[in-house]
């Protein structure tokens, strides 16, 4: 593939095709209290308000400020959009007449307000409470009988998305942290994607060093309403770049194990990271360089050291993952063919698991 970087020293801008994104975004402390002017340049007045079973009461609170605009809620939303909850929640939205969906929380919730979207082509107003990234990809995981598929579609991206830094103070530590590095594999991958262009490796690095910064400091002090807000600016730009780039080797084998083994989402793509990009940056240093002008080392070490020094889980083994199922996880891995900077086997996947399985410090 021909280099698509802008060339610093020659600045020579190599050929690349790029398309931004439709959705409007709101930023800011107190962004929240947008959300009816956001309903109504939507020209919808009754929206049904998504959630988790453990953001119910959030839900509510948003309910009862929103009034009238509102018809109520559904706090159903799983883990890797079962199908079933899906179902359950457009009945809702059938018998309640609801003219469009707000999803309050995570990934899980912004998966299920997609999900509906994807069925009815009502318009979603994404208002997220940790750092995944979904809110502004078109992509959509949904789970059925056991299987998880992945689509991407533009009828799946929300129309308005509303980051507020306030709305994320209560995510627990250590799910800020491997949310932090989940969002920031996206920008890793999407610096070495085949189809990537200056724009998206712009908002990668960018991405990246908010969270350099914040994630430390979220850690100190988790009240921390600035570092929250780079944070979350992080997962804004993380999160853009993964919808706009192919991504790779890392998000692969994450998807592999969380749909085979069960595997937590955000915490499996903190334990990866460091070894996929190490093993990338083994053959070509020179995406991933700024990763090493960014963390001070090479990018695998560097974003391991960053991962230990958060507290975030450094093995595979403390998820319950069997050394005995790494086999069967790099057969798995390497049963669809996919781009990757550099080639890989099921050998070299399988010794890239083991490390990852130990927790062992990536060479590169
Ligand atoms: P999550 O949405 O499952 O949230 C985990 C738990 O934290 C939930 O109980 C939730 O209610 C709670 N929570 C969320 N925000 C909180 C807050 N501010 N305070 C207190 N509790 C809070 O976790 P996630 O990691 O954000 O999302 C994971 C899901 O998102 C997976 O299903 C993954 O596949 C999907 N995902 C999809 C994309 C995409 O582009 N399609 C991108 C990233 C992740």
């Amino acid at each position: 593939m021909p280099d698509l970087e802008v060339d610093a020293e020659a600045r020579v801008v190599q050929p690349f095709s790029y398309r931004g994104s439709s959705a409007t975004i709101v930023f800011g402390n107190g962004a929240r209290r947008q959300i009816g002017d956001q309903l109504d340049a939507l020209g919808c007045r009754r929206a049904l308000v998504l959630s988790t079973p453990a953001q119910k009461q959030d839900a509510e609170r948003l309910v009862a400020e929103l009034r009238d605009r509102v018809t109520g809620t559904f706090a159903g939303a799983a883990m890797h959009t079962p199908v079933d909850v899906t179902e359950a929640a457009i009945e809702i939205v059938e018998t309640s007449n609801a003219d469009c969906v707000i999803a309050l929380g995570g990934g899980s919730t912004t998966g299920l307000g997609k999900a509906i979207a994807y069925r009815t082509d009502l318009p979603q107003i994404c208002v997220p409470t940790t750092y995944a990234g979904s809110e502004v990809t078109p992509i959509l995981g949904q789970t059925e009988a056991g299987l998880k598929t992945t689509l991407r579609d533009d009828r799946v991206l929300p129309e308005v998305v509303i980051y507020d830094p306030e709305l994320t103070i209560g995510l627990p530590v250590a799910m800020s942290v491997t949310s932090g590095l989940n969002a920031m594999a996206h920008a890793v991958e999407a610096l070495y994607a085949e189809d990537r262009n200056p724009i998206s490796s712009l908002m990668a690095i960018e991405g990246l060093r908010a969270f350099k910064t914040a994630l430390p400091a979220v850690v100190a002090d988790s009240g921390n309403i600035e570092a929250r807000s780079d944070a979350l600016y992080g997962a804004w730009l993380c999160g853009t770049v993964l919808g706009a780039v192919g991504m790779a080797l890392h998000h692969k084998l994450c998807h592999s194990l969380g749909g085979s083994f069960n595997t937590p989402h955000a915490e499996t793509h903190a334990i990866l990271l460091p070894h996929t990009a190490g093993y990338n940056a083994a053959a070509s240093h020179e995406p991933l360089k700024s990763v090493a002008e960014l963390f001070g080392d090479s990018a695998g070490r560097a974003l391991f050291d960053f991962a230990a020094s958060l507290g975030a889980p450094t093995s595979l083994r403390v998820l319950g993952l069997t050394e005995a199922s790494l086999d069967a996880a790099a057969e798995i891995a390497v049963s669809n063919p996919y781009d990757n900077p550099r080639p890989f086997d099921q050998k070299s996947i399988r010794d890239l698991l083991q490390h990852a399985w130990a927790g062992q410090r990536p060479e590169h």
